[in-house]
């Protein structure tokens, strides 16, 4: 089947075969956060259109036997992928996870097609071609955290001007998805989200004109401004990489509550 991604690449991928089983319980792959880019390599029958990425991000032709690489590819392309080659195989999944409230075990049922996606902005579509960053603006004392193009949109907005922080942004590459996973193995207990986010930050100037651009010094002035400017940098971030919504509501059968879940991206999305 060709698929279309987010971004305008579009590929031709095969269906799982039982032999990809092996490569799914690869548990060295699934620790390093490379089992879905590798995943992909071996069902990439075709690359029918490049989209916004050059012949060197694709490194098309380069290894044996691969038609593709999936490592320069934006992550929002690279999980629209993998959903979609799911959808062909099976299209309505079923998982279990613990309750965030009862912590009872919930069931959860969801068909692939029914999931939306949003195309790449224009914007993103440009930084994918050039690799300049996006850049938006963000109030720290926003509490609706809206993401802003300019500073003086942030200033007709009623922001206060010593408030507004400048953030370069980089669409997360699949190839920065290993970093991402070894962050979380050296802190455990740590924000997995926060620390995506912060990966994607290229460079913060403070209010005061410092400029940061070392991952320890963004994750903690980030800790410590909270999540107002996550949410908005992740909502401009997701906003101009489209792509499949990245969580959906569910409610609790055992306590009624309502959450949000996301796909479980991990081994056992290829085994159900
Ligand atoms: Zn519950």
């Amino acid at each position: 089947m060709v698929h279309v991604m987010p971004s305008g690449l579009q590929v031709q991928l095969r269906k799982w075969k039982l032999g990809d089983r092996k490569l799914i319980k690869n548990t060295q792959l699934v620790r390093q956060g490379l089992l879905i880019p590798r995943l992909l390599e071996h069902l990439t029958e075709n690359l029918v259109d490049p989209g916004p990425y050059s012949e060197k991000d694709l490194r098309i032709g380069k290894s044996k036997g691969m038609t593709m690489s999936w490592d320069n590819v934006a992550w929002q392309d690279t999980s629209y992928a993998i959903a979609k080659s799911r959808g062909d195989t099976r299209d309505a999944l079923a998982w279990s996870q613990p309750c965030i409230f009862c912590q009872d075990i919930m069931t959860i049922a969801k068909k692939l097609s029914t999931l939306h996606s949003n195309p790449t902005t224009p914007e993103g579509i440009a930084h994918l071609r050039t690799g300049e960053p996006l850049v938006c603006y963000a109030g720290l004392s926003d509490e609706d955290c809206i993401p802003y193009h300019t500073r003086e949109d942030a200033v007709a907005a009623g922001l206060d001007i010593d408030d507004i922080a400048r953030f370069s942004m980089n669409i997360l590459r699949t190839r920065l998805m290993p970093v991402v996973f070894k962050l979380r193995r050296e802190s455990p207990n740590g924000d997995l989200s926060l620390m995506q986010t912060c990966t994607q930050i290229a460079e913060l100037v403070q209010p005061d004109g410092k400029v940061l651009t070392d991952y320890e010094a963004i994750l903690s002035f980030m800790e410590e401004d909270g999540l107002n400017v996550e949410k908005a940098v992740d909502t401009f971030v997701s906003k101009h990489s489209g792509g499949l919504e990245g969580s959906f509501e569910h409610v609790c059968s055992s306590c009624h509550s309502a959450q949000d879940v996301a796909l479980p991206f991990g081994p056992e999305f290829f085994m159900m």
